[in-house]
């Protein structure tokens, strides 16, 4: 009998909470299972690919018995904790193109800004409040060699006759993004920002509502493969015809999938609310901007005016193993105050009040996996959302619940589906090691970047050495 055993995950208490937690006040709504239970589809992890997996099963069989096991609170994990920025995978159409080819990039590009109009509906109805703006994503340059990091993108949509990233001007950006430190780029229009938190609760009542059973605080020790498949939690067991995993990051104690994922985090930090010091910068809206560093930057002004920035902190787990050092490392905002003070000079002296990290499940191309185990036809994974998560986890539910219910669509058939042409990463040690030169070397290209000044050939080199090139 093939078992597949989870590793524990490390639950963030009281102020290790991402703000966006804290502010919504999440806690639990559901029990944990106790005893033994039975359904026809069981999704391990309760974050947007998980809720979305079981919504978009819902809407195509409503008397499905779904049922999501969460270790923690659903949005607990990357959900939760995120930057609130929403766009499409246009962005990413020239990697989508090289991974599946130019159609299927399209169909994808163009379902992510069809998730993003279905957010809009589901907060326009009243349906979730989730603080949604779209008022624009602004992919920025800072200095000389970001300049120009959109152009591949810009014209794999331009071969496909598409033009949803138009050049921006320095006084829009500072308008819009609050800072002149950024002076060039492109902008998405229908996108923005979002309250992360607010979203993965609202996807939860949404989940409830449609008769989604949910267990939080039930971590899935085992899945025991058989038919039905047996899913063992703390104090109970579960019966499922069909598994889901929705671990992000986590999924990583499976063996097959550790192959082709490693594991980075982002860390975040959040100011006091100064509305009206941003208002003397004239900077209004909800736009979501990001600095396209190696590294990537990222922020959003709240609506009470706080400023929200993120940006990849080059921490690597060993073997996908991570603990509470990815929910929080405040000695480690000093980078992010130190961008903070860049962009924005005027707001040295504020107050960060809050400070958290977030576990992000990478593979080499960039873009997420879908599927069932090697000889599993009963479990299925979807993984690998490289940090940008919002508008293509439903997208992901889609294909998910089209693999689950054995349909033959464009969503199975999707070139997402199948580790066949993906890249294994190499074995731990040399994976970590590896990963650690590379990073390291990153971070001292960004420094150097940033200050207009050019790293010395051996850092050139390192930081080129990212899986997937
Ligand atoms: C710091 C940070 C910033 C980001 N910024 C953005 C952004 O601005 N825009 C964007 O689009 N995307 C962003 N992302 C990415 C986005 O948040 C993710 O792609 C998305 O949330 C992934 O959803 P998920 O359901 O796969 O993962 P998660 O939300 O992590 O959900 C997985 C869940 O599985 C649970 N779990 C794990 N193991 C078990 C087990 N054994 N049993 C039961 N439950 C288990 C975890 O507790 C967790 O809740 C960011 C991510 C991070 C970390």
């Amino acid at each position: 009998m093939t078992r597949f055993t989870f590793r524990p995950v490390v639950i963030a208490g009281g102020r290790d909470r991402s703000f966006w937690l804290q502010d919504a006040g999440a806690r639990a709504a559901s029990l944990p299972l106790s005893g033994s239970a039975d359904c026809d589809v069981a999704i391990i992890g309760g974050g947007y690919c998980g809720l979305w997996t079981a919504l978009r099963l819902k809407e195509h069989a409503p008397d499905l018995r779904v049922m999501v096991l969460e270790a923690d609170i659903c949005g607990g994990g990357a959900s939760g904790r995120n930057g609130g920025q929403v766009h499409s995978w246009f962005a990413e159409i020239d990697q989508l193109t090289r991974l599946v080819g130019e159609t299927e990039a399209l169909r994808l590009c163009r379902a992510t800004a069809d998730a993003i109009e279905e957010l809009a509906s589901l907060q326009a109805s009243g349906t979730i409040d989730m603080d949604l703006r779209l008022d624009g994503w602004l992919w920025t340059a800072s200095s000389r060699a970001q300049e120009g990091a959109w152009d591949p993108a810009v014209a794999a949509n331009t071969r496909l006759g598409q033009a949803p990233l138009r050049p921006l001007d320095p006084e829009t950006i500072r308008r819009r993004g609050g800072t002149d430190t950024s002076y060039t780029g492109v902008q998405e229009a229908r996108a923005g920002s979002l309250h992360p938190a607010k979203l993965a609760l609202g996807l939860r009542s949404l989940a409830l509502a449609r008769g989604v059973v949910l267990h939080e605080g039930t971590p899935v020790t085992t899945i025991e493969a058989g038919r039905p498949c047996r899913l063992e939690t703390p104090a109970g067991a579960v019966s499922a015809r069909k598994v889901v995993i929705a671990t992000n990051a986590w999924a990583t104690a499976i063996p097959e999938l550790r192959r082709y994922i490693y594991v980075v985090d982002s860390q975040i930090i959040a100011t006091a609310p100064v509305p009206d010091r941003l208002a003397a910068l004239g900077w209004s809206g909800g736009a979501s901007v990001c600095d396209a560093q190696a590294h990537v930057l990222y922020w959003q002004r709240r609506p009470d005016g706080r400023v929200i920035l993120g940006r990849g902190s080059g921490n690597v787990a060993f073997a996908g193993a991570f603990g509470a050092a990815f929910n929080r490392r405040p000695g480690a905002t000093a980078d992010n105050v130190r961008e903070l003070h860049r962009l924005f000079p005027s707001l040295g002296d504020v107050a960060i009040t809050h400070d958290w990290t977030g576990p992000i499940d990478c593979v080499a191309e960039h873009l997420p996996v879908f599927g069932r185990l090697s000889g599993q036809p009963d479990i299925h994974f979807g993984v690998g959302f490289n940090g940008t998560g919002i508008a293509q986890a439903p997208v992901a539910g889609r294909i998910l619940a089209s693999l689950v219910l054995g349909h033959d669509d464009e969503w199975s058939r999707s070139g997402l589906v199948g580790l066949g042409r993906r890249t294994t990463l190499p074995p731990e040690p040399i994976r970590y090691l590896g990963a650690r030169l590379v990073r390291h070397a990153i971070r001292q290209r960004n420094d150097a970047e940033i200050q207009n000044r050019q790293p010395n050939a051996l850092v050139r080199w390192l930081s080129a050495q990212t899986p997937g090139g």
